[in-house]
């Protein structure tokens, strides 16, 4: 028996794996991820590494292979689980070893250390509460929302307060000069959380928080570690429910990793969680340097931290004592890497607890089809949270047929519905959000007098056109001419789906002139913290309208806005893509959910080409139940996860004749390989985008019930490639239930 080993991995570059023959003493007891001692170099000097393999053959000359010394006994180190993690991602979703390892450990990169500056309130409470009156008075919103905000918390950290509050350092510093605060820096800083914890107001758990808490606390402290999935709509107190849970394992001595999209990373939700684990929390987020990285972990690591909060990346924080993951909106998108291996975040946190002997806890209003599939099936233990912790009502959902707005003649975006919601707000000084829910490639065709889609006979997903025009379907490579009336009702107003955020901020300030328009999208965001400022610029009413992507719906509270329009509801129904139904879904839930969240009642109306489509009726309706009733009908009739698996295989080459030899002969070995598995191929197809900066692209997929038939697919696919010299000019990339 070999082993693959790591040599010494915190000082030396990660760039290889060394075989080592194991001794047959420890054949039994060796195994991934344990540190052992090995000979390197020269003259044999002993130094530690770590068990990523076990192989029974050997690559390298026999005679010149070396011999484990023994097992480490010096404790177990952390990153060894981590090192196991690594090699758990690197079986089941591609890749190197290296690609996993650089995914699950921090790497070492030296830094300057930066002083960190903080803000301390002068002012007593009562001064400060006449100061911000004052403020609120003479309209200085920018110093009447840092009083506010140091009115909750007398220390801030000066980055939160311009990054996140938006404050300028011009406000700053001349409140600064007025003695109503003091900037300091970390020496004088003597933890000031400590006072604010003290002002936390102490909450009555509602019956459902409660259930949910006594539930895990039992679990929990009869030693069970079990996956849990929260679903509970927006403001039902799923946050409180985190909190009340982590606060269960930090008291035992463990720690806990809090995953949240880093759209929804904001300041009141890490404000939340400082008010109650104090100096124990640490964020993690993409604006974070490498070396601060490094240190946030090497902090983690030697236990000076209770609770990490981030995106991805920070479920790879390396703690003493894992006890509990949290992943909230587990159904997003951002939880899926980009980057092989292609993790996602939800399979390798359940991972890491198994390892670690942690718990973890998934949340969503609208979870995913996957974690919803799982939770009925028993694998996770499943909890409903159905009311709103605050008695605030859901709101009125309006399902305009867009249809129908053509027939009367109106041929704006705006239907007449909407349009006269719109002017009754603007006269009511409430505010209005329009969302697009646009997705990035190319357009799906439709007809505008039916609203008939044009699909793929053999996928059930839409066909999109492509620039030879003909229309191609994205997964099996299904192609048709353009069509130029409706095969259903012989209109010929049918075409691609097309409508742009600076289109509706057009019409939108040319229907009303009076409207303060703001927009959000790629475009307006290019710059660091633009999307913050737009969104504080909206919090603080200096807009009527916010036009925007799917980014609006996310992170920020508006109390004031009492009307969300979604403009185009079809644009993320048809895009090709099986899980167009869900995301559409979830959309419209998250957008709906965002009309009303203040004092006031709350209305959204839904414009659509297809308002029979149960993606849409269940929204508007607000009804997951009924959602995923249908769409799992869907999924398994069709073979799509979560019913069954599938392995996208993408190929790219410079050479697009024998890019598709390539794939050809791909296909006959997959075709081969299956075995008995049952495993189905199909394509090659377009992957979207035929052509990145010259390189052609193509894709395989591989459908099969069981996930293992995948993974050995997959590993026979490496092995073929890496002896074919024909494969040497091209790219193949794995992604295990793309999305
Ligand atoms: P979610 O995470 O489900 O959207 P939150 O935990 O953020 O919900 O709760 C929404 C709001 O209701 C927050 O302001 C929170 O402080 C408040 N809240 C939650 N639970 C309670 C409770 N039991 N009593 C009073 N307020 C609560
Ligand atoms: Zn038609
Ligand atoms: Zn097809």
């Amino acid at each position: 028996m070999f082993a693959d080993v790591i040599i010494d991995i915190q000082h030396e570059k990660l760039d290889k794996i060394f075989q080592y023959r194991v001794p047959k003493a420890l054949e039994k007891e060796l195994e991934p991820g344990m540190e052992v001692l090995v000979p390197f170099g020269k003259g044999n000097r002993q130094i530690k590494g770590y068990v990523t393999g076990l192989s029974e053959t050997c690559d390298y000359d026999l005679s010149k292979v070396k011999e484990i010394v023994e097992i480490s006994r010096t404790g177990v180190e952390i990153e060894a689980k981590l090192i196991a993690l690594a090699a758990w991602m690197k079986e089941n979703y591609g890749g190197t070893m290296i690609q996993a390892l650089k995914t699950v450990l921090p790497i070492k990169q030296k830094e300057n250390a930066r002083v960190k500056k903080r803000l301390r309130l002068l002012l007593d409470k009562g001064t400060g509460e006449k100061q911000l009156h004052y403020y609120l008075e003479k309209h200085q919103k920018a110093r009447a929302r840092l009083m506010a905000a140091l009115l909750d918390d007398p220390v801030l950290e000066y980055e939160l307060v311009t990054r996140k509050l938006n404050i300028t350092a011009a406000v700053i510093r001349a409140l600064e000069e007025q003695r109503v605060l003091a900037v300091e820096s970390e020496q004088v800083y003597r933890n000031p959380v400590k006072a604010a914890k003290e002002q936390e107001k102490d909450i009555v758990y509602t019956e459902e928080q409660t259930q949910v808490i006594d539930c895990f606390r039992k679990d929990y402290a009869a030693g069970e570690r079990k996956t849990y999935l929260i679903h509970g709509v927006t403001g039902s107190g799923k946050t409180e429910v985190y909190m009340e849970m982590i606060r269960t394992v930090v008291d035992m001595g463990k720690q806990a990793v809090v995953l949240i999209p880093e759209i929804a990373l904001t300041y009141q939700t890490v404000m939340r969680f400082y008010r109650r684990f104090g100096d124990g929390v640490s964020i993690m987020n993409s604006r974070l340097s490498a070396g601060e990285r490094y240190d946030q972990m090497m902090r983690a690591r030697a236990g000076k931290v209770d609770v990490m909060i981030g995106p991805r990346s920070a479920l790879f924080t390396p703690f003493p004592d894992l006890g509990l993951i949290v992943i909230d909106e587990e159904h997003e998108p951002t939880y899926k890497s980009e980057q092989t291996p292609r993790y996602h975040v939800r399979e390798t946190a359940i991972k890491r607890a198994l390892l670690e002997g942690a718990g973890v806890v998934l949340g969503s209003a609208t979870p995913s089809m996957e974690a919803m599939y799982r939770a009925r099936r028993g694998e996770y233990t499943l909890f409903e949270m159905k009311n709103r912790s605050r008695m605030q009502d859901l709101a009125d959902v309006y399902t305009v047929d867009l249809r129908e707005e053509l027939k009367s003649g109106n041929r704006s975006i705006l239907s007449r519905k909407l349009a006269e919601l719109m002017r009754e707000r603007l006269d009511k000084k409430e505010q209005i959000m329009l969302f697009l829910n646009r997705r990035g490639y190319s357009g799906f065709i439709s007809c505008r007098e039916c609203g008939h889609v044009i699909k793929c006979p053999h996928c059930s997903v839409s066909l999109s056109v492509h620039r030879d025009g003909r229309m191609r379907c994205h997964y099996c490579g299904y192609s048709m001419p353009r069509v130029t009336a409706c095969p259903e009702c012989g209109s010929p107003h049918i075409g691609e789906f097309r409508a742009g955020t600076q289109q509706i901020e057009d019409i939108v300030k040319t229907e009303f002139p009076r409207a303060r328009v703001l927009r959000m999208d790629m475009d307006t965001t290019r710059q660091k913290d633009a999307h913050e400022k737009i969104l504080s610029a909206f919090a603080n009413e200096e807009a009527d309208v916010l036009v925007g992507t799917q980014m609006i719906v996310k992170g920020h509270d508006f109390p004031n806005v009492t009307l969300v329009g979604i403009l185009a509801a079809d644009m993320s129904l048809y895009t090709a893509d099986y899980r167009s139904g869900e995301r559409t879904f979830q959309l419209l839930t998250q957008a709906a959910g965002r009309a009303g969240r203040g004092e006031r009642h709350g209305e959204v109306v839904i414009q659509t080409y297809s308002p029979e489509h149960y993606a849409i009726v269940t929204a508007a309706a607000q009804d997951y139940e009924a959602f995923y009733e249908e769409e799992i009908r869907y999924r398994e009739l069709m073979g799509y996860p979560p019913a069954e698996n599938l392995l996208a295989i993408f190929v790219s080459c410079e050479d697009e004749a024998l890019l598709e030899k390539g794939c050809h002969y791909l296909k006959e070995y997959i075709l081969r390989a299956r075995g008995q598995t049952g495993a189905e191929v199909i394509g090659p197809a377009s992957p979207g985008i035929d052509k990145i900066k010259d390189v052609y692209r193509r894709v395989l997929y591989v459908k099969a019930e069981n996930y293992g038939a995948l993974v050995g697919i997959k590993d026979r696919v490496e092995k073929y490639i890496e002896i074919n010299s024909g494969f040497d000019k091209m790219r193949i990339q794995f992604d295990f239930n793309p999305m």
